[in-house]
């Protein structure tokens, strides 16, 4: 008893002393060093060993807003480059605070031009600009590319002139700055990127009434993801995506779009009830994406681009509803941060950046 009491004793001395020890600047001077020294470094470099391919969620939500999630966006590493499938709002500070070296920029692939695809593309433009990449940034994309990253680069134009005078040219240096736009037809599959073993297909998919809309699938070392954008269930993407290792799904639950347009409607807020309804017919929901899976063969199927973002675990219960009948093993909803390797020699395993 008298030794507990003891113990008990020391315990409360010391989250005192810690309490007072916090208030003292040269303490917190001495703490912000040691964290800033580590958050600052690029960390993440083992995912660029070149054993196969690495996926990152970046971010997974929808134009539904979410505190924990970021707008879509998918990260590829493949040897020692990673590329972006869509940059939506949000989502490049997923990658830098999980401490992804920017310079290693491969490139973006866009899926379409709706807003929540592209919002972050200045975002990512600065900072693997100045992070070290080795030309301007390549972005990809079917017809209409062109017009995104001329616009965008015209909203940077200042911008690029304030980072060059203030920083000088060895930091930001002028041959590398801004975006170059590469445009594919997006009407029918072809192979849109080829580089030391990564091959990058594009292929359409159901987002009418936007069109085009594509799919990517990337193979690399016998490995090999699909990714859907944003699409209607899509015989296209199951053509594209036979036998993949992981399926990457957008998924929206019609069931839970379909009581936020009644409470909206409920409420008065007519333009949401419009907009809730119009997006019914154009998203896959969770029990078909998990057709689609089947269909495809893939081994894994991982859904993302959430609508509504399911935050909490009854939200995600009901997000899944029915999934389970369809199919019932590997299947993974993703958070922000996820890691997904997929080793040359096969398997697969998840951790988070
Ligand atoms: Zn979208
Ligand atoms: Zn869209």
């Amino acid at each position: 008893m008298r030794l507990l009491s003891w113990a008990a004793g020391a315990v409360l001395l010391f989250i005192f002393g810690m309490a007072i020890a916090t208030r003292i600047p040269a303490v917190q001077d001495a703490m912000f060093e040691r964290v800033a020294g580590k958050a600052l470094q690029p960390r993440q470099t083992a995912l660029f060993d070149g054993d196969g391919l690495k996926v990152i969620f970046c971010g997974t939500s929808s134009p539904v807003p979410s505190l924990k999630r970021e707008q879509t966006c998918t990260a590829i590493v493949a040897g020692d480059q990673f590329y972006l499938v869509d940059a939506g709002t949000g989502s490049w500070e997923v990658l830098q605070a999980g401490g992804m070296p920017g310079g290693k920029i491969g490139g973006v692939f866009l899926t379409h031009f709706h807003s929540d695809h592209i919002g972050d593309l200045s975002e990512v433009n600065l900072n693997t600009w100045f992070g070290g990449r080795t030309a301007p940034l390549s972005v990809y994309g079917p017809e209409g590319v062109e017009r995104v990253v001329e616009g965008e680069n015209e909203a940077l134009a200042l911008d690029t002139l304030y980072r060059i005078a203030h920083h000088g040219e060895q930091v930001m240096p002028p041959q590398t700055a801004g975006m170059t736009a590469f445009s594919f037809d997006g009407s029918a599959p072809h192979v849109v990127f080829e580089k030391d073993g990564l091959k990058v297909t594009a292929f359409p998919v159901k987002h009418d009434p936007v069109k085009p809309a594509v799919g990517y699938r990337f193979d690399y070392k016998g490995r090999s993801v699909s990714i859907s954008g944003d699409t209607a269930y899509s015989e296209s993407l199951i053509e594209n995506s036979k036998g993949v290792d992981v399926l990457i799904h957008e998924a929206q639950s019609n069931l839970m779009v379909g009581k936020m347009r009644d409470a909206a409607q409920a409420a008065n807020i007519g333009n949401l009830a419009k907009v809730l309804s119009d997006i019914m017919t154009y998203h896959t929901t969770p029990e078909e994406a998990a057709r689609a899976a089947n269909e495809a063969g893939a081994d894994w199927l991982i859904l993302t681009h959430f609508t509504p973002p399911p935050d909490n675990p009854i939200a995600k219960r009901m997000f899944m509803r029915g999934v389970s009948k369809i199919r019932r093993d590997n299947v993974k909803m993703a958070d922000d941060g996820l890691v997904v390797l997929l080793p040359e020699a096969g398997g697969i395993s998840f951790s988070a950046l």
